[in-house]
């Protein structure tokens, strides 16, 4: 799209940090962890290299802002009215004629849980938040200077603009929007350009599977929705009440199409769920996840099919055979030896669990046979090919040193299997539902915990990652980078265990 002098009346961005050309998820995943302990012309350039853009356009955009664009194409908006943009072309997109601009974050204040782990580990602050900020405040500059325009934020963290909402204001944000809101964008969007009132958050009423619209363009890490929400209640997730919907095979194979064509090769199917794609009842439905990994599988130009997340009990409801063959059928024709997917353990203790969900994270297994069972998956899934990243949470509400020893023992009897541990500290995401916990809440057990975990991470994750961006063709300079900071990383990190905690290995 060209220049217009006098900008355009819808401008589409976000944060930098997801407006970034990663290869792969993992890549994404790093860059939007990383904080301001690397130094930032190493982060811009490499860690979360520019978004190529077409025109003033991004090539690619978070699979929100592309949502949110196909509904107001859908609804009428001109097309030469709405522009996707990295927050790069800021100043040459929004002028006298803007009227909206709205902004997508994932972790726009740095309380997410996986990040606040970070910024105590790493030290700095958080790129996610630093560069928010620093758009926000070039944004409320170019209103100062007298521009008319509404700032809508939105996107998968508008929770903490929410529940923060003193810092909300001093960023200038007009309208909080919380949800998925591709039925309500177009009316808001009409509503905030021609001066309406808005309320101060918007909650979205969220769509039907066939009222989704399918995107124009391609999304960042060739994200591909495939479900949404999830709906298992625990206390610690944003997503606890939202049900799980399946997209129609339409949309997604549309979707991939808009990837496919300009250029993404190697995509991601997104999903808290991606066993439970196509179950109704809760019970999995192998017929139909096969299903959709033969359909993707199907177009001979597409690299990686990666996968997001996964339930313990979805996967533990699967055969062998089903995992196996699902599996072979993602990898099919690809040197891919690493399909990771991410498996939310948070605990090896089912007591512990069980205080911090109100529904089926557990269902219809029984609480005591949760460490168990997580294990038992994990080997399944191992030898059925895939590669588990598991996900722990550290200072759940009503954690004891007990709680925390199972955890210990349940790592220790995995050490020597192929995984990935990935131990995060608690956040709330419901206000006063437990505190923060912080590197200075962790007790000798904690460490202990940790530096298990960490010691599989340093093992697996640089083969893993390798393997990934083999896959997807990312460039060998890319590859060699990527290793070299990580093992830079592993030092800092190592030297972090050595002084915070007087030991370096478990
Ligand atoms: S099972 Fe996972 S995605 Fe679902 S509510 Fe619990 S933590 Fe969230």
């Amino acid at each position: 799209m060209v220049k217009r002098p006098a900008g355009y009346p819808i401008v589409l961005t976000a944060d930098r940090t997801l407006m970034a050309n990663y290869d792969v998820l993992f890549d994404g995943m790093m860059g939007t962890i990383q904080t301001t302990s690397v130094p930032e012309p190493v982060m811009r350039h490499f860690v979360a290299p520019p978004m190529p853009r077409q025109g003033l356009a991004a090539r690619k955009a978070p699979l929100g802002v592309r949502r949110i664009e196909a509904a107001l194409l859908r609804d009428g908006f001109d097309r030469s009215d709405v522009i996707v943009v990295r927050p790069e072309e800021i100043d040459e997109v929004v002028g006298p004629e803007t009227r909206v601009v709205a902004v997508s974050s994932s972790d726009p204040l740095g309380y997410g849980m996986s990040n606040t782990t970070m910024t105590d580990m790493a030290g700095g602050r958080l790129y996610t938040h630093t560069w928010y900020k620093r758009l926000l405040r070039q944004l409320n500059r170019m209103r100062q200077r007298g521009l008319r325009f509404r700032i809508l934020a939105g996107g998968a963290g508008a929770w903490q603009l929410e529940q923060h909402p003193g810092v909300a204001r001093r960023l200038g944000i007009d309208c909080i929007v919380s949800g998925h809101a591709e039925l309500d964008a177009p009316h808001l969007f009409r509503t905030a350009a021609d001066g309406g009132d808005l309320p101060w958050v918007f909650r979205a009423r969220g769509a039907r599977p066939d009222q989704i619209p399918p995107i124009h363009g391609a999304t960042s890490m060739g994200v591909l929705e495939v479900s949404r929400g999830c709906g298992k209640g625990c206390q610690f997730c944003t997503i606890a009440r939202e049900r799980m919907i399946h997209l129609p095979m339409e949309t997604i194979l549309s979707d991939l199409e808009a990837n496919l064509e300009a250029g993404v090769t190697s995509v991601c199917a997104l999903s808290e769920d991606f066993f439970r794609f196509g179950a109704r009842h809760g019970q999995p439905d192998p017929a139909a996840v096969k299903e959709l990994a033969r359909q993707l599988r199907a177009r001979p130009e597409l690299r990686l099919i990666q996968l997001d997340h996964c339930n313990v009990t979805s996967a533990a409801l699967m055969s062998d055979d089903d995992l196996r063959e699902i599996h072979d059928i993602l990898v099919e024709g690809q040197h891919h030896k690493y399909l990771w997917v991410n498996l939310g353990v948070e605990t090896a203790s089912g007591e512990l669990l069980e205080m911090n969900q109100k529904g089926g994270k557990i269902r219809p297994f029984r609480v005591e046979e949760w460490g168990e069972l997580c294990e038992e998956t994990v080997r399944r899934l191992i030898r059925a090919g895939y590669f588990p990243m598991v996900s722990l949470i550290m200072g759940l509400p009503g954690e004891t040193e007990e709680h925390v020893a199972a955890t210990v023992r349940w790592i220790e009897r995995l050490y020597r299997e192929r995984l990935v541990i990935f131990p995060i500290f608690y956040s709330p995401v419901i206000p006063g539902y437990g505190r923060q916990f912080t590197i200075q809440d962790m007790t000798p057990l904690h460490w202990r915990l940790f530096r298990l975990a960490y010691n599989l991470n340093f093992k697996w994750i640089p083969r893993m990652y390798w393997d990934n961006q083999t896959g997807a063709g990312a460039p060998l300079w890319r590859k060699l980078f990527i290793q070299l900071t990580g093992h830079l990383q592993i030092v800092q990190w190592q030297t972090k265990f050595i002084l915070a905690s007087g030991r370096l290995r478990a």
